[in-house]
């Protein structure tokens, strides 16, 4: 067999997943063992996939620690569509929402929601360009809101929040694409979370929500007026079978909790984790030739966001880093820069090569 030549892939969605993941997926393309047929052709009806489904909410359920409380959602649409699923389902006329703006990501959420119902902007932190998460004392929050929408990691500014905002009963709601399961989440705290899965759980094409019963029955009270598919309650029910699921991505992230399990779950990944960020952050702080965008207290873990001192310079760190096999260091193009995603599956290997490619490069440039 020829040798697989892999690059250290830093995307920031989709992005790397775990090998042995991938050497699964490659042995079982052609047939599943003992059915014949592959992922790609089975019914999303047969008993095969019910099981695969059934399973793969299973692991779910144990990685994250999900009480029996919430259900578990495959939805399509990607995080996006859930920016309108979220005030749709729970916006109800005459209440308010408290968005609380981090990014570019929120901002976008907001935008949704201010089409369905009252968004109040519980803080913002734009005027720093985004650099730093709020602090607790910067919230206005709504008596009564319908909920609080948070993003946890904000994937195009490299920020993320360390502890949950304290939003009292309110529901709290987070978009969690970009560090879903990259530590312990406390899922009790939260009423709704959601992830677009091509980050930390697979392959794009489905969509995680993790939501408390409560909720589900504020959507179901919405059956005559929404949309089928935009209901919550449709997914509930249905255990996400109303209509066909995106099997193949259902099944991949199925792998990926395997493979998360096997590697000892959140606490491990979350001690990888910290121990790949603080390796590379530790670079660019080592001498001010580099610069993290992110304030200190708000660095992100996932997406590590960092600057040169001219355009150039980076347009130069970008070609030179690609060509020694670092892909897709070039920032998100709304912001510029550089930015390094470290998402659970990213090799620490990678981290190293990184470190030791940006010792290199100052020395020459610098
Ligand atoms: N929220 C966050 C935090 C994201 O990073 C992204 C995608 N990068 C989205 C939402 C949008 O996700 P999707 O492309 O799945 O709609």
């Amino acid at each position: 067999m020829p040798t697989v030549h892999r690059v250290f892939n830093f995307a920031a969605g989709p992005a790397v997943m775990p090998v042995p993941v991938l050497e699964r997926i490659q042995r079982d393309l052609l047939a599943l063992p003992g059915v014949g047929m592959s992922i790609l052709e089975i019914s999303h009806r047969s008993t095969i996939f019910e099981a695969i489904l059934a399973e793969a909410e299973a692991d779910l359920r144990t990685v994250g620690g999900i009480p029996d409380n919430y259900r578990v959602l495959f939805v399509q649409g990607g995080a996006s569509q859930q920016f309108s699923m979220v005030p749709m389902n729970l916006l109800a006329a005459g209440s308010t929402a408290d968005y609380i703006d981090t990014g570019s990501w929120a901002v976008k959420a907001m935008h949704e929601a201010r089409k369905v119902g009252v968004v109040h902007v519980a803080a913002t932190t734009e005027r720093d360009r985004y650099a730093r998460i709020p602090r607790h004392e910067e919230l206005t929050l709504t008596p009564g809101a319908a909920y609080v929408h948070m993003t946890s990691n904000n994937t195009i500014e490299g920020t993320e929040w360390r502890a949950l905002p304290a939003v009292g009963d309110a529901p709290l709601v987070s978009d969690a694409s970009s560090d879903i399961f990259s530590r312990p989440v406390e899922v009790a705290r939260h009423a709704l979370i959601y992830a677009g899965a091509q980050k930390n759980l697979g392959p794009a094409g489905v969509t995680l929500v993790i939501i408390r019963d409560d909720l589900v029955a504020r959507a179901a009270a919405r059956k005559a007026t929404l949309p089928t598919m935009m209901n919550y309650a449709t997914f509930a029910e249905s255990r996400s079978l109303y209509n066909t699921p995106p099997v193949f991505a259902v099944y991949a992230v199925g792998l990926v909790m395997k493979w998360l399990i096997a590697e000892g779950g959140l606490r491990a990944i979350d001690a990888a984790n910290a121990r790949k960020a603080a390796k590379l952050y530790a670079e660019i702080d080592r001498t001010g030739f580099y610069r993290g965008t992110a304030h200190a207290d708000s660095r992100s873990r996932m997406n590590v966001t960092f600057r040169l001192a001219t355009a150039e310079l980076e347009e130069r760190f970008v070609a030179e880093s690609t060509a020694a096999g670092l892909d897709g260091l070039q920032g998100h193009r709304a912001v510029g820069g550089m930015r390094a995603s470290l998402y659970n599956a990213f090799p620490e290997a990678g981290v190293d090569a990184l470190v030791a490619f940006m010792g290199e490069f100052e020395r020459r440039h610098g």
